[in-house]
C-alpha cells in the first residue's frame, strides 16, 4: 500500500493545497494531510479550525486522512509506515527550500519526497497572502476551498 504524507501548516488550506492533494490521490492509496504543530509559531486559525477546513474539503474522499503531528516528519513516517513525503512546488524559491529539506530527510530516513508542480491557475496563492486578504476584509473566498469561511 502506497502511503504519502502531505505536511504543512495549512493556515488556512488554499486552492493551491487543494489542487495538489486532489491530484495526489491518483498516485497513492492513502494521502495523509498532516498539520505540523509548532509551539513557537503564531497561527491565524486554531489547529481545530485548520483540521476541520481540510476535513470538510475532502469529506467525500475516503483515501484522504487528516491528522496533526508534533516532531519530525520522518519520525511520523516511520511510526505510520509512510514511504513518501508529498510537497508542492510553485517557483524557484520553493524548489531551493524544498531541496534542502528533502536532502536532509533522506539523510535521516529512507524516504522519498515526491514533488508536484502547482497548477498554473493556483501558482500564486499562498496561505500568507490569504491571511493578509482576510485581515484587510478582502474577498478571500476566491483563493480557498468553500469549507474555509471566516465568521
Ligand atoms: P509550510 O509551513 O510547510 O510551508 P504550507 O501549508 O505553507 O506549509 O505548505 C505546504 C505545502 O504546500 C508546501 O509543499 C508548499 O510548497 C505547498 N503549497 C503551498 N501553496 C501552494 C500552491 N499555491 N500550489 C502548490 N503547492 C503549494
Amino acid at each position: 500500500m502506497k502511503k504519502a504524507i502531505f505536511p504543512g501548516s495549512f493556515d488556512p488550506i488554499t486552492l493551491g493545497h487543494y489542487d495538489i492533494i486532489k491530484r495526489s490521490v491518483k498516485l497513492f492509496d492513502e494521502v495523509i494531510v498532516a498539520i505540523g504543530i509548532n509551539a513557537d509559531k503564531k497561527y491565524m486559525f486554531s489547529l481545530e479550525q485548520r483540521q476541520k477546513f481540510i476535513e470538510d474539503s475532502f469529506k467525500d474522499e475516503p483515501k484522504i486522512k487528516v491528522v496533526t503531528y508534533k516532531g519530525l516528519t520522518v519520525d511520523f513516517c516511520a511510526k505510520n509506515n509512510v514511504d513518501f513525503i508529498l510537497r508542492g512546488l510553485r517557483n524557484p524559491a520553493d524548489f531551493e527550500f524544498e531541496k534542502a529539506i528533502a536532502h536532509t530527510n533522506r539523510d535521516l530516513a529512507p524516504i522519498e519526497t515526491v514533488f508536484l508542480l502547482t497548477a498554473a491557475s493556483t501558482s500564486y496563492i499562498s496561505s500568507s497572502i490569504v491571511r493578509d486578504v482576510i485581515r484587510n476584509n478582502g474577498d478571500y473566498t476566491v483563493l480557498v476551498p468553500d469549507s474555509v469561511r471566516v465568521k
